[in-house]
């Protein structure tokens, strides 16, 4: 990887500024993706120092400053205490305890990886993202916005609520990336389904969940029937097609049962 130039920036206004004044200006979180694509880099903006790092709540949310590490989040006694500590799962398995204490919640959303358990496990709860300047969008719109969004993430908004969640990543080895991800929550009462890695970016099965939320005593089976018809899988060179397509149909209908307990 090649960088020109470090800056470490005095507010988000700054690293705003600094962000606009080139195409191939760059902001830096753990740095472990960038990295990892050694992509060519006029200025790497630092966002170690803007005080970004911290997890607070209010009477109706919890706030997750973007550079908050997966390691610190899993392990805060504010994201345990939220829907039976069923928000960790997000990220419990992305690489070892080394990684995680670098690699950042917002660095994991920013890039809408396609393999993101992080994305996954986040989905089907309340979410959504606070950008610099003034801009807030739910973590589904993210995802779905067309282009580069040319903005700083400062916080991530998690709505409380009562109820429980289920996660599954389904991986070849204990560090691989995943062959898919479900994850499942009920919140106040209210079914959501996401799945990722097909291998795609997650997304809710919002047929599935409109299905759910109707019915009194909802076929499981059907549900996931529905995921699967909304939701395309694909082949790679990690699983085929029809292995991610069985693996959905169990995963969703054990998660259906696990928060339904
Ligand atoms: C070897 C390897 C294996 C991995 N395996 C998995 C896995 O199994 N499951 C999984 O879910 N993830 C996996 N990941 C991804 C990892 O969990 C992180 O999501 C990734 O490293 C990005 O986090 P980071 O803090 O390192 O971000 P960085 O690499 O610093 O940044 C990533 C991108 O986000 C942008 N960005 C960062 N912060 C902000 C912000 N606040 N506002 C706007 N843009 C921002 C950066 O400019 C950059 O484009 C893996 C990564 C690596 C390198």
């Amino acid at each position: 990887m090649k960088v020109n130039e470090y800056y470490r920036p005095s507010s988000l206004e700054d690293a705003y500024h600094k962000l606009q004044e080139d195409p191939k200006n760059s902001l830096l979180a753990g740095g472990l993706w960038i990295k990892k694509m050694g992509l060519s880099v006029n200025c790497l903006i630092d966002l170690s120092t803007l005080g970004l790092n911290k997890i607070s709540e209010t009477k109706d949310e919890i706030i997750v400053g973007s550079m908050v590490t997966q390691r610190d989040f899993e392990n805060s006694p504010i994201i345990k205490s939220l829907f039976n500590d069923s928000l960790a799962f997000a990220v419990r398995e992305v690489m070892g305890v080394n990684f995680r204490n670098i690699a950042t919640i917002g660095g994991s959303i920013m890039g809408r990886y396609t393999f993101s358990d992080v994305i996954c496990g986040l989905l089907p709860y309340d979410v959504s993202l606070e950008f610099y300047p003034s801009q807030k969008m739910s973590l589904e719109d993210y995802l779905n916005y067309k282009g580069r969004l040319n903005a700083i993430l400062v916080n991530i908004h998690i709505k409380k609520g009562n109820g429980k969640g289920y996660f599954k990543k389904v991986k070849t080895t204990a560090l691989d990336f995943p062959i898919l991800n479900v994850a499942i929550s009920k919140v106040n009462g209210k079914y959501a389904v996401a799945v990722g890695s097909r291998p795609m970016v997650a997304s809710l099965a919002h047929k599935a969940m409109d299905y759910l939320n109707k019915e009194s005593k909802p076929d499981f089976n059907k549900a996931a029937e529905l995921v699967l018809e909304e939701l395309s899988c694909l082949d790679n060179m990690n699983a085929s097609k029809e292995y991610r397509q069985d693996l959905t149909k169990v995963y969703v209908r054990r998660g259906l049962e696990e928060v339904s307990k």
